[in-house]
């Protein structure tokens, strides 16, 4: 053996170990880095999942179009609430109208409506009280240690800003609200408060929109009576007893028939002959009035289409309510009766009240394709409403029905005990527009009316609202005692 060998070997193993140990140096700290890097990783993870739950839980309680807590937001308030919901009010809010903005103008002007709402809402309300929204039109307002008079305080309130017109993309739109409230008891739950505030609401709604109803006890057993008389309604319609009745409306000279006003009238097999008085307020509230409507429109186009091949300048008028108004398919239902029945446009009014047009662009955007066809428009009821006449001005209105209660004003003598009635045939004919009086029953009144210059007249005096089969013969009556005048 050499002398070096041992050296090299000892070299060769110094070199080994010095790489080696830099090699599992290296290991180490990669090792480290890669944890120290799935750690890194981990974290983050685990903050993006927090991140998701917390936002998934906002979702779950937030309405995302207006950022107020949900209905499931109103249940965990009204648990931590516990025995306190005893004194706290609760008001349910529902918008009417928000459904046809939202169809007739699209969904961004329906939610930037439910925002505005929101924000007006949230200026009625006090610091601890609580604004939710619960589904489309629905909101529903908690108010803790809120006795009846703070309740019906907030919720004039809500329904005075709500009355306010919104701007939506520009336009001015009118909206309205109807209010139920519930008051807290001992060991109320707040699905109880809700369940009674619905109902109220829905009180609120059948008496007209605009206003607040609290609930009572009364209520909640009307509900059971209004449910098996719902029933009872869609049978009658579908085994024919609602029935289109007819009044005249005359010519105010002559006193010759020019039109017919078609009233529905519920002929009860018990009952008898039930006056609109009695049921529709009930089809408003449950829907049922657009298939009646549609029932009623049919109806009085066909006869009238009939009556008019011997009368050809006779017209009929068909009421149509707010409800009606606002279905989508009202302009298409209107013109496929036409074309079915073969009544011309022109022989066709629609009278339409004054409440209705507060929302003076929808209403002339849903009737503009019909009165551009041709078809007649009347303001019924005129003079119980808010409108002034300059308004009309910009409606596409023909005529104008001053209501029975300012004729019921003409005295004896014929003098009006309010000038009203001559006021507003003077007014209505500088705008063009035809006059047509409500419930004449004396011959001072028609003739007093006549007078003034009002072009038509309807009332008891003339004829009762009659079944269709009577009215050939008033009609046949109508012809024999005067000559037709040249058609
Ligand atoms: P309206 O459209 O103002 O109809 C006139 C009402 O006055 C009718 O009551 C008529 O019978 C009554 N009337 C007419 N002349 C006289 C009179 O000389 N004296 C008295 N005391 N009353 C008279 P009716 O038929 O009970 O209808 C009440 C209301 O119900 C109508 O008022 C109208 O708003 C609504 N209505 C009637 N039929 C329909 C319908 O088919 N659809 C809709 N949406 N509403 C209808
Ligand atoms: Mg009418
Ligand atoms: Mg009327």
């Amino acid at each position: 053996m050499t002398w070096w060998l041992p050296v090299v070997l000892a070299a060769v193993a110094l070199v080994a170990y010095v790489v080696g140990s830099a090699t599992a140096q290296r290991q180490r700290r990669r090792t480290t880095d890669d944890l120290e890097a799935e750690l890194a990783r981990v974290t983050e993870q685990r903050d993006e999942l927090q991140q998701q739950q917390e936002e998934l839980e906002r979702v779950a309680l937030r309405d995302e179009v207006t950022g107020l807590g949900n209905r499931r937001f109103l249940r965990d308030r009204g648990a931590e609430l516990g025995p306190q919901l005893a004194d706290a009010s609760l008001l349910l809010l529902g918008l009417d109208r928000f459904k046809e903005i939202n169809d007739s103008m699209g969904q961004s002007a329906g939610d930037a409506l439910l925002r505005q709402v929101t924000s007006r809402l949230l200026e009625c309300v006090r610091t601890n009280d609580l604004v939710t929204r619960l589904s489309g039109d629905e909101f529903a307002l908690l108010l803790p240690d809120a006795g009846d008079w703070t309740a019906a305080r907030t919720a004039d309130r809500v329904l005075d800003v709500v009355r306010r017109p919104f701007d939506l993309n520009g336009r001015s739109v009118q909206a309205r609200g109807r209010i139920g409230i519930a008051h807290g008891y001992a060991n109320v739950r707040l699905e109880e408060l809700l369940r009674n505030a619905d109902l109220a609401m829905s009180q609120a709604k059948a008496a007209g929109s605009d206003r607040a109803c609290e609930f009572d006890e009364v209520m909640a057993a009307d509900t059971t009576q209004q449910f098996s008389r719902d029933v009872e309604m869609r049978a009658a319609l579908t085994n024919g007893d609602f029935k289109v009745y007819y009044q005249p409306l005359v010519d105010a000279r002559d006193h010759r028939v020019v039109s017919l006003e078609a009233l529905i009238r519920w002929e009860h097999p018990q009952r008898g002959v039930l006056p609109p008085s009695e049921f529709l307020a009930a089809t408003e509230r449950n829907g049922m009035i657009v298939d009646l409507g549609r029932f009623v429109l049919h109806t009085a186009c066909q006869h009238t289409a009939g009556w008019r091949r011997k009368l050809p300048w006779l017209t009929v008028a068909v009421n149509v309510s707010e409800r009606e108004l606002f279905d989508p398919d009202f302009t298409a239902q209107v013109a496929g009766v036409l074309a079915a029945t073969g009544l011309p446009p022109e022989a066709l009014v629609l009278e339409v009240t004054e409440t209705v047009l507060a929302a003076e662009d929808q209403i002339t955007e849903i009737l503009s394709p019909l009165t551009g066809m041709g078809v007649q428009c009347a303001l019924d009821d005129f003079g119980t409403g808010h409108s002034s006449l300059s308004r009309l001005r910009h409606l596409a209105v023909d005529e104008v029905k001053i209501d029975r209660s300012f004729v019921m004003e003409i005295s004896q003598d014929g003098a009006p005990d309010s000038p009203f009635v001559a006021a507003i045939i003077g007014l209505a004919h500088s705008l063009g527009l035809r006059v047509v009086a409500e419930g004449i029953e004396t011959t001072v009144q028609a003739d007093f009316l006549r007078d003034q210059g009002c072009d038509e007249l309807q009332g008891y005096l003339f004829s009762k609202p009659v079944p269709a089969a009577k009215i050939p013969a008033i009609l046949r009556a109508d012809r024999a005692q005067q000559p037709p005048a040249a058609v």
